[in-house]
C-alpha cells in the first residue's frame, strides 16, 4: 500500500510549526509495513488543498490529510475534501453529543455554528472519535483510495491515531465500496423502499445520495479482498434489485450503471460508441442542452456531427421542414411534435438516431398543459416514438435538466433493445 501525509496549515509553509505530525505518522505506518512515498504540506487554501488532492488521488491508495478541523474560517480540510469527493458534509452523532456535554458544561464559552462544523464528518465516512478535543475525524475510501482526517495539534492527534485509526489500518481488510445509479426514482422513495435494509445496518452498509434526478446506493465493506467484497456485494444487489417500487416496477430496470462518475449522459455515450451509432436531436424547451451535454465528453464527434435547436413553431416548422399547418393543428406539446421533430432531424442529418425534446419548461403553462409536461421523441431507422414525461414542481431549470436525462434515457434503453447490449 503506497501512502502519503499531507499536513494542511500555512503555519507550517511559515515556519511558525515544525510538521512533527508528518513524522510521527510515517514512523507509525511504518510500523505496520505501509510505505509513505509521498510527505507534502500545504497552506490554508482551498484551491491549493485541491491541486494537491488532485495529485494524491493518482498516485496513493492512503492519503492522511491532518491539521484543520477546527472551528475557525481557516479550518478548511474537511469541507475541502467534501467538495474534491463531491458529498456532503453530516453531522457525526457521537461528536454532536460530545459537543452538546462540552457546552453544557462550560456556561463561559460560546457555543456557535462554527463550533458544530467541528462534529461533522464527510459523508459516507466511518468517524475517528477524539478523545483530548472536539474534532471528529474520518475515513473514507472512494474509487480505491482511502482517505483519512485527523486534527491538527498532536494531542488530539496521536491519540486518535493509536486508538481509532491504527486498528482499522492494522487489518488486512479494506474497506471497499460499490456505487450502483438509478434514474427514474427520488431518493425519499428508495430510502422508504429500502428501509429495512438501511435501519438493519447491515454489512454490506448502504447509503443513498441524490443529485438531480438521479440517485446512488453506495455499499460499503470492510474485506480482504475484492473478491470477497464482490460476493457479499452480489448478494446484497441482487436483493435491492428485486424489490418493487410503489408503481410497480423493479428497481433492476431503473438501475442503469456501477461507479462514481457513470452519468446517466456518459452512460448512454459510451453505449453510442461502442455500437458505432450516431444521434442528433431537435431540441425546443432545452434549447441545445441535451446536444451541449453530449458535447462534453472527448470524442463526441464520433457519435454526434450536428443538429437542431428549435425553440419556436416557425423554426420547427422552417429548420426541421415540418408544415406549419400540421404543428398547428396538433400544438408543439404533442407526440406529434416530438416524433415529427426526431423523424425529421434524423433524416437531415443522415444519423442512426435522433431525439427531440418538445414541452413546458414552466412556470407558466402552454397550451393547456402544466410546466413540466415534456414530450421526448425518439427516432430510429426503423421506427419513431414519444415519450410523455411529467416533472412536476421543479424549477424550470431542473425541467430543462431532467428532460434531458429522460431523453438520455430512453435513447439508452433503446441501444440496449436494438444493438443487442444487453
Ligand atoms: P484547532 O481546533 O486547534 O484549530 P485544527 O485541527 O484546526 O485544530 P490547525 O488549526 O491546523 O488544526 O492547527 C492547530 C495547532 O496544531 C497548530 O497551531 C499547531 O500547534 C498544531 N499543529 C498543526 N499541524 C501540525 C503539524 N503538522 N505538526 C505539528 N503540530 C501541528
Ligand atoms: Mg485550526
Amino acid at each position: 500500500m503506497k501512502a502519503e501525509i499531507i499536513a494542511v496549515g500555512t503555519e507550517i509553509l511559515t515556519g511558525q510549526i515544525v510538521n512533527t505530525n508528518a513524522q510521527f505518522l510515517s514512523e507509525k505506518l511504518a510500523s505496520l509495513g505501509i510505505d509513505v512515498y509521498f510527505q507534502t504540506a500545504v497552506g490554508d487554501n482551498e484551491n491549493r488543498l485541491l491541486s494537491i488532492l488532485e495529485i494524491a488521488k493518482k498516485r496513493s491508495d492512503l492519503v492522511i490529510l491532518c491539521g484543520g478541523l477546527g472551528p475557525t474560517e481557516d479550518d478548511l480540510t474537511k469541507q475541502v475534501l467534501a467538495k474534491f469527493l463531491n458529498r456532503r458534509l453530516v453531522f457525526d452523532q457521537v461528536a454532536m453529543e460530545k459537543l452538546d456535554r462540552f457546552f453544557a458544561s462550560r456556561l463561559d464559552y460560546v457555543r456557535t455554528p462554527n463550533n458544530e462544523r467541528q462534529a461533522q464528518i464527510v459523508e459516507d465516512s466511518i468517524s475517528l472519535q477524539n478523545e483530548t478535543g472536539l474534532a471528529v475525524g474520518g475515513v473514507i475510501e472512494v474509487s480505491g483510495v482511502t482517505y483519512v482526517v485527523l486534527p491538527g495539534p498532536p494531542s488530539e492527534l496521536k491519540p486518535m491515531v493509536n486508538n481509532e485509526l491504527i486498528p482499522i489500518l492494522a487489518t488486512d481488510q479494506k474497506l471497499y465500496s460499490r456505487v450502483l445509479r438509478f434514474f427514474g426514482i427520488g431518493e425519499s422513495q428508495l430510502v422508504t423502499l429500502l428501509g429495512d435494509l438501511i435501519d438493519a445496518q447491515i454489512d454490506p452498509t448502504i447509503a443513498p445520495y441524490a443529485k438531480t434526478g438521479e440517485v446512488t446506493l453506495r455499499l460499503s465493506t470492510k474485506a480482504s479482498s475484492q473478491k470477497e467484497a464482490d460476493t457479499k456485494f452480489a448478494y446484497l444487489e441482487k436483493k435491492i434489485l428485486a424489490v418493487q417500487t410503489f408503481e410497480k416496477q423493479r428497481l433492476v430496470d431503473l438501475f442503469y450503471a456501477y461507479g462514481d462518475d457513470n452519468s446517466l449522459a456518459q452512460t448512454t455515450f459510451e453505449l453510442l460508441r461502442r455500437a458505432g451509432k450516431t444521434v442528433t436531436a431537435a431540441e425546443s424547451l432545452t434549447a441545445g442542452l441535451f446536444q451541449a451535454t453530449l458535447a462534453n465528453f472527448s470524442g463526441a464527434s464520433n457519435v454526434f456531427s450536428g443538429g437542431f435547436v428549435t425553440y419556436s413553431m416557425e423554426e420547427k416548422s422552417r429548420m426541421l421542414d415540418i408544415p406549419l399547418a400540421d404543428l398547428e393543428k396538433h400544438g408543439v406539446v404533442s407526440a406529434f411534435t416530438a416524433k415529427k421533430m426526431a423523424e425529421q432531424a434524423r433524416k437531415l442529418t443522415a444519423s442512426d438516431y435522433a431525439v427531440s425534446l418538445t414541452g413546458v419548461a414552466g412556470p407558466d403553462s402552454l397550451e393547456g398543459y402544466p410546466a413540466g409536461t415534456v414530450y421526448i421523441g425518439l427516432a430510429t431507422t426503423e421506427n419513431v416514438q414519444s415519450f410523455k414525461v411529467n416533472i412536476a414542481g421543479r424549477s424550470r431549470t431542473d425541467v430543462r435538466k431532467i428532460a434531458v436525462l429522460h431523453a438520455f434515457n430512453q435513447l439508452r434503453k433503446t441501444l440496449l433493445k436494438n444493438e443487442n447490449m444487453l
